[in-house]
């Protein structure tokens, strides 16, 4: 594995891949790598012939700078997992190599609806920073195949935007993989790492309640639904931003289901200091 930190040496070795014909398959991350991201890798490599993993903890997606201070950092780790992946190069850019002009965002990018329910509306700015990093990543690494997570559901409906809304020069393909989880149920995060023993044990009640809403989902009003599955992660001592069951295809927040429509629910909750986030296809 290769590993750059300037654009310019990523940029010159890529172009020279794309001359030999190689297809470059790309996954970004923010490090403190688990199984979950191995997976996007593993799915890279079956179909490209060059997979470029990031790893850049971004400043500007964080609405919460505590959480910044506090995002998990194994870079040591990290290495070691890749290079028994099957990734070919590592991009681990410096704050000042994906910022030259500061941090501040120029760009407004127009995610209209998508930017004002749950993700959007509890971390205002979160998306914004997100597409910024994205968006410059993108053209560094103009990949044909781009790997996303289920995990999360609204970040890969906000990049799918995003790549329409950027018109790169060259057609990206957008990859979405599966959440995968742990034994018990909980998905994997970097975020996990932070929970204490106790904690550790409760935080399955996030995937519990979305497994409550599946299991009871039923025609028609769909208010009780939502207010027990919030009961289980309550009684957990989780605090709720939100849980909420959304149309699959749009995430337009449904009240009353018609018994057709795909349906998602989607669920972000604290335990103490950690916030969680899962989500659940339905139907
Ligand atoms: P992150 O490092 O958390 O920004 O995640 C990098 C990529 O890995 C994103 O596309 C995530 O959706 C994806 N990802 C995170 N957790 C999981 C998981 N448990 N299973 C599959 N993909 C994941």
């Amino acid at each position: 594995m290769i590993l750059f930190k300037k654009t310019e040496d990523l940029h010159k070795w890529l172009d020279d891949q794309r001359k030999k014909g190689k297809k470059i398959g790309f996954v970004p991350t923010m490090g403190a790598l688990h199984e979950g991201h191995l997976s996007l890798i593993e799915s890279s490599s079956k179909s490209n012939q060059v997979t470029v993993c990031s790893i850049f903890v971004n400043p500007t997606q964080f609405n919460d700078p505590k959480d910044y201070e506090r995002y998990p950092v194994t870079i040591e780790k990290d290495i070691e997992l890749l290079e028994n992946s099957g990734c070919d190069v590592l991009f681990m850019p410096s704050v000042v190599e994906m910022y030259p002009e500061g941090l501040g965002l120029p760009l407004h990018y127009d995610l209209g609806y998508l930017e004002t329910i749950l993700e959007g509306k509890f971390r205002p700015g979160h998306f914004q920073g997100v597409c910024v990093v994205v968006h410059k990543l993108l053209e560094k690494v103009l990949p044909d195949n781009l790997y996303l997570g289920q995990k999360d559901y609204q970040q890969c409906m906000v990049i799918t935007k995003l790549v329409d809304l950027i018109g790169l020069k060259k057609k990206i393909i957008i990859n979405i993989c599966p959440t995968l989880r742990e034994p018990d149920g909980l998905a994997m995060s970097s975020r996990n790492v932070r929970l204490k023993e106790d904690e550790r044990k409760k935080a399955v009640a996030i995937f519990q309640s979305l497994s409550f809403i599946r299991d009871n989902l039923e025609k028609g009003d769909l208010s009780d639904l939502k207010q027990n599955a919030n009961n289980i992660l309550a009684k957990n001592g989780f605090r709720t931003d939100y849980i909420e069951i959304a149309g699959a295809n749009n995430l337009s927040l449904v009240k009353e289901w018609d018994g057709k429509i795909k349906l998602v629910a989607v669920a972000a909750a604290f335990l103490n200091e950690v916030r969680l986030i899962d989500n659940m296809l339905l139907n």
